[in-house]
């Protein structure tokens, strides 16, 4: 591990301040991927800027428009077990819980988990190529192993994905990441946040260098009766999702009269397509039905060598995910069996 020098801001401007005036600094808070990174000297900082000490980054609150305001400092844990987040928001809870294990649950953050990295063999390996960790220097995943990889939105460049859950539930539920940077706070709604990985895959988000997260605020409609995330890997617990789904129907009868769709472990960030939510609107969700708002999800997917089953496996669980939701029957995180 390389030397470096180590801040530990007790405000935001003071942490603002650390990493505007130090291109190579950066943020630490649950350690629980950079700390990773470090080890595999992917990521070499010279300066850390530990935020874990900042205050009022570490609770939920309700907002003014009846949403929540959640911390970036609030851990995984506390955000699922959360009872306004299990009220209010239950498939961010739900996704929560299908991440990682409890113990890095209780370790990663909220603001943490939305700037996690890939999980592409090659961008840990520092013996391969990678244009994301070495730009310019190729992507030998294209032509590699591939399996846990990206069927959507790829590029030349970079056939990466997004690992996180949580983002997920996020997409789907239409979040807004509150940032502070030097200019004072901003907003980023979720689909705007992460990027896809285009002619400049080492750049996953669109958070300026000169920015920390301070607060997501999930909106008042957290879909509380008819949701699900079903989230499909090859172990029941601590992988992540070869496929995983958010849905949240809002329904009137059996009718659906809003519908939020978002794809995981797809895409180098959560996949929406608003013209496949609208397919659902004022319709019962029928198999049918669902095939034809796979098919607009899915239009373009393009397999590899090694993942292609991800593409029918996708439809399957889009199918299944709808179903859930418009039954009420989300999928359990604790039986993990898929009935
Ligand atoms: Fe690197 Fe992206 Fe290629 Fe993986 S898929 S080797 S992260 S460029």
């Amino acid at each position: 591990m390389n030397r470096f020098t180590y801040a530990r801001p007790s405000s935001v401007a003071e942490a603002v301040h650390e990493v505007s005036t130090n291109p190579a600094a950066k943020l630490l808070a649950g350690g629980t991927n950079l700390v990773d990174l470090m080890k595999y000297s992917v990521e070499r900082p010279t300066h850390l800027v530990d935020l874990t000490h900042l205050s009022g980054l570490s609770g939920i609150e309700e907002t003014a428009e009846g949403g929540l305001r959640i911390g970036a400092l609030v851990t995984n844990t506390a955000a699922a077990y959360d009872e306004r987040v299990k009220a209010r928001a239950p498939l961010l809870s739900s996704a929560l819980l299908a991440g990682a294990t409890p113990q890095l649950r209780n370790a990663a953050t909220v603001g943490g988990n939305l700037l996690q990295r890939t999980r592409c063999y090659y961008f840990y390996d520092t013996g391969t190529p990678c244009n994301k960790r070495e730009p310019g220097s190729g992507c030998p995943a294209k032509e590699g192993v591939n399996r846990i990889h990206a069927i959507l939105g790829t590029s030349e460049q970079c056939i990466a994905t997004h690992p996180s859950d949580m983002c997920v539930a996020l997409a789907a539920l239409e979040a807004v990441v509150k940032v502070a940077g030097p200019q004072g706070e901003r907003s980023i709604p979720m689909a705007e946040f992460h990027r896809l990985p285009g002619d400049t895959p080492w750049q996953d988000t669109n958070l300026a260098r000169d920015e920390i997260i301070v607060a997501v605020e999930v909106p008042a409609s957290g879909f509380g009766e008819h949701h699900t995330y079903l989230k499909l890997r090859d172990r029941l617990s601590y992988a992540f999702a070869l496929v995983s789904v958010a849905a949240g129907l809002e329904m009137d009868g059996d009718r659906v009269r809003r519908a939020r769709i978002a794809l995981g472990g797809v895409a180098h960030k959560p996949w929406r397509v608003p013209e496949a939510e609208a397919i659902l609107q004022g319709a019962t969700v029928t198999p049918e039905l669902a095939e034809k708002v796979a098919d607009r999800l899915l239009e373009g997917a393009k397999g590899y060598e090694g993942n292609a089953f991800k593409i029918g496996m996708a439809r399957r669980a889009i199918r299944r995910a709808l179903a859930q939701a418009a039954a009420g029957t989300p999928q359990s995180q604790t039986d993990k069996r898929i009935q």
